[in-house]
């Protein structure tokens, strides 16, 4: 197995050494891909009180500053589920916005990447690795960017990246790549913009035929963590795949989303919702009675493709802490070291 995390301290100096693409990528298109859901907050949080018999009884609960006394009142008479939520909520509500978007990117000569593969890009004089997330057969290039409150460069590219501004792209690098086509099928996993680069690879396996090995169909897994429904990017492109092709099963995993919709999928880490796909009778070692409660759990979507260990390439990406429990989980389910790869970032 191949796990690639990468240290902050070199990986900037790293991505300004890369070979030169080009100082002068045009963007031609940012597309915000969050919504503004305080609207819907502020329905969930007098929902909830609602539910709790509690309507009325803390005054107005019309916004931000009413939430936050509320919360601490309802701690004090013994409401402490109640409050955890609202301050959930209450935090959803004052997020900055976007938090989510996907920039185009135009090069005066095509750039030849290999699907999974990322930049480095410079604007205004700060540069930062992004996974290139369009299928490398596209003329274009395409980033997804998730904010970091208080980063140097990702609330630039939120708030003032527009369409005509330049930027330097650096690479293209880093070995998180497709394996060479085998009859096995392929996973899939990752949480929030670690999927920009499965989201090349996807494109790629289905335009080129790769989801199949010797006339047969290999079934293509891709578990998606996020907290709500609208932090996951590319959900549209996704679901569409999903529709039209039967060998690719899209599980989006939301931990929070119920608070604001009647969300029924599934709820857990997506290290955990993967178990509950997974042939159990396939894995010979106990993995301990919470996971193997969850081996044995009925999944909270339709789709009936069960995962073999022994008969999957593992592809996983995101911040790093997530990264380890994924290899981790998947190791203890069976899978051979030499078909996991995984990347971490952040
Ligand atoms: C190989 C690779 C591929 C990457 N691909 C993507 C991608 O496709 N999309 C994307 O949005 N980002 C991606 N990143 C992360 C990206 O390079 C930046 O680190 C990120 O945008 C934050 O940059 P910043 O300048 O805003 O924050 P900084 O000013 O660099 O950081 C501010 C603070 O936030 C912390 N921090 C940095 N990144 C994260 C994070 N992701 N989550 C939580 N805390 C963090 C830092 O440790 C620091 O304390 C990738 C990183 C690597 C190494």
């Amino acid at each position: 197995m191949e796990t690639q995390v990468r240290k902050y301290a070199s990986q900037h100096d790293a991505i300004a050494d890369l070979p030169l693409i080009t100082e002068s990528a045009r963007v031609t298109r940012v597309t915000k891909m969050d919504q503004d859901r305080r609207p819907a907050v502020t329905d969930a949080i007098r929902r909830w009180l609602a539910d709790h018999g509690l309507t009325g009884r803390y005054g107005p609960v019309d916004g931000p500053d009413d939430w936050a006394n509320l919360r601490s009142r309802l701690v004090a008479d013994g409401h402490p589920a109640v409050a955890r939520r609202i301050s959930t909520l209450a935090e959803r509500y004052d997020r900055p916005k976007p938090m989510l978007a996907r920039v185009r990117l135009e090069t005066e000569r095509d750039v030849d990447f290999v699907a999974g593969q990322y930049v480095g890009l410079r604007y205004d004089g700060t540069s930062r690795a992004y996974s290139l997330a369009g299928s490398p057969t596209r003329d274009d290039m395409e980033i997804c960017v998730r904010r970091v409150p208080g980063g140097r460069l990702s609330p630039r590219i939120c708030d003032d990246l527009a369409v005509d501004d330049e930027v330097t792209v650096r690479g293209p690098y880093g070995d998180l790549v497709l394996q060479d086509t085998s009859p096995r099928d392929m996973v899939f996993l990752a949480t929030g913009t670690g999927v920009a680069p499965f989201k090349s690879m996807i494109d790629y396996v289905f335009e080129t035929g790769r989801d199949e090995c010797d006339g047969e169909k290999r079934d293509v897994w891709l578990f998606l963590g996020a907290a709500w429904a609208d932090d996951l990017p590319y959900r549209n492109e996704f679901r569409r795949v999903a529709r039209e092709r039967e060998n690719f099963h899209f599980v989006p995993c939301l931990s929070r989303e119920p608070y604001l919709s009647d969300w029924d999928g599934e709820t857990d880490y997506v290290q955990h919702a993967l178990l509950k796909y997974v042939d159990a009778s396939a894995v010979s070692t106990p993995m301990g009675t919470l996971l193997d409660d969850r081996l044995r759990g009925d999944p909270e979507t339709d789709e009936s493709a069960a995962i073999d260990p022994a008969n999957v390439d593992v592809y996983a990406c995101g911040i790093n802490a997530m990264v380890y429990s994924l290899v981790a989980a998947v190791e203890r389910l069976g899978v051979p070291p030499a078909r996991i790869e995984s990347e971490g970032f952040g």
